[in-house]
């Protein structure tokens, strides 16, 4: 985080988990930042302690509907729900988001000669065949499934972004993020970290789909927040794509485990029937990130989930 300029920054999705943590961190740094919004699953509260500064600006706006403004150096495009139930929810809005939203942006990045990163993710790999997964893996995914509508959506947003810089010389920047994990997740999201911690800290059920067998790598949001702000800071002939998670894999029956012994909890462990769909393995080579970035995590999950329980008990007891 070497950068000392202050740039003007678009973050899309900026109310969002994600989002939030990468607004108040490019705050920090100096920037002046607009976030730009439609709060379909963000939320005000994640950026209620940035409003005041008069670096920050809260846009409600869906991307999907051009926006215009100039005098915009930088764009962190992020607009996108993420979590399965969200995504799913309404998934020819999600593949709009994707596409033609993108497709905004970039042209907003083009008429204002900005440099644009986009939030790619670990699910172009679909349900891997190839483990770990390395950046020149094609992956494996079904077009025709529920999770489709993310998957392809993100795929065809790296195309797009592959493309505006082949026709229009653009300055771009793609990283793949891995299971990310943290404060500011939304309570009801369904992801697996946000729902087993609530369930352990109420004392019901650690609801695991499947046996439990399956795994992930779960990265703590400040690595990410380092990882993106570097991505975008590289050399413009490094545009990615690139992994960004932690290469600590875990069963989804393990985490269970472990959560329960960090919250004291009572709670029991119910099996249920697991999505379709839903890759077995997942876990980020990183070798690129480390190479071209100087980047790797630096959180151990215990640390991450310890900070991130602490943070759940909080917003437990408000609501
Ligand atoms: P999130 O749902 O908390 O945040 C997404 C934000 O985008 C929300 O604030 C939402 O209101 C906003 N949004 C959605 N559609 C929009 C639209 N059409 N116009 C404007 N705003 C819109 O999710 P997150 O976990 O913070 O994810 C942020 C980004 O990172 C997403 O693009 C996601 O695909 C990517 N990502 C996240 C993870 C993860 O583990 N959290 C993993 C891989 C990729
Ligand atoms: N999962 C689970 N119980 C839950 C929520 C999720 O066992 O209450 C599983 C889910 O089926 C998947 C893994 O946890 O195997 C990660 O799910 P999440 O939705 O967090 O992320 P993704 O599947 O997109 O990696």
């Amino acid at each position: 985080m070497e950068e000392t300029n202050n740039k003007n920054i678009l973050v899309t999705g900026g109310a969002g988990f994600i989002g939030s943590h990468l607004c108040e961190a490019l705050l920090k740094l100096g920037h002046n930042i607009i976030c730009l919004d439609n709060l379909l699953t963000g939320s005000v509260n994640n950026i209620s302690h940035l409003i005041n500064d008069s670096n920050f600006e809260f846009i409600n706006h869906d991307i999907v509907n051009p926006f215009y403004k100039d005098k915009i150096d930088e764009i962190y495009n992020l607009a996108c729900p993420a979590s399965p139930i969200h995504y799913q929810y309404n998934p020819i809005k999600t593949i709009k988001t994707c596409t033609i939203g993108v497709i905004n942006m970039l042209g907003l990045a083009k008429k204002n000669n900005a440099k644009i990163l986009q939030a790619s993710t670990s699910e172009v790999y679909g349900d891997p065949q190839i483990h770990p997964q390395k950046e020149d893996y094609n992956g494996n995914v079904n077009m025709l499934g529920f999770r489709s509508c993310y998957d392809e959506g993100k795929r065809c947003a790296e195309t797009l972004f592959m493309d505006y810089k082949r026709e229009h010389d653009l300055k771009i920047k793609i990283v793949r993020i891995f299971n990310t994990y943290g404060s500011n997740m939304t309570k009801n999201d369904g992801r697996v970290v946000s729902n087993f911690i609530l369930q352990a800290l109420n004392n019901q059920d650690i609801t695991i789909n499947g046996d439990g067998s399956q795994t992930r790598s779960f990265q703590y949001i400040d690595d990410l927040i380092e990882g993106m702000i570097k991505m975008m800071n590289s050399q413009n002939n490094f545009v990615g794509p690139v992994n960004l998670g932690n290469p600590n894999e875990i069963s989804i029956k393990k985490l269970a485990l472990k959560i329960l012994k960090l919250t004291n909890s009572k709670s029991k462990v119910v099996f249920k029937d697991l999505p379709d769909d839903d890759p077995k393995r997942r876990k980020p080579s990183i070798s690129l990130a480390i190479k071209n970035l100087n980047w790797k995590p630096k959180y151990d999950l215990d640390k991450g989930l310890l900070n991130t329980i602490k943070y759940f008990e909080e917003v437990n007891n408000i609501n």
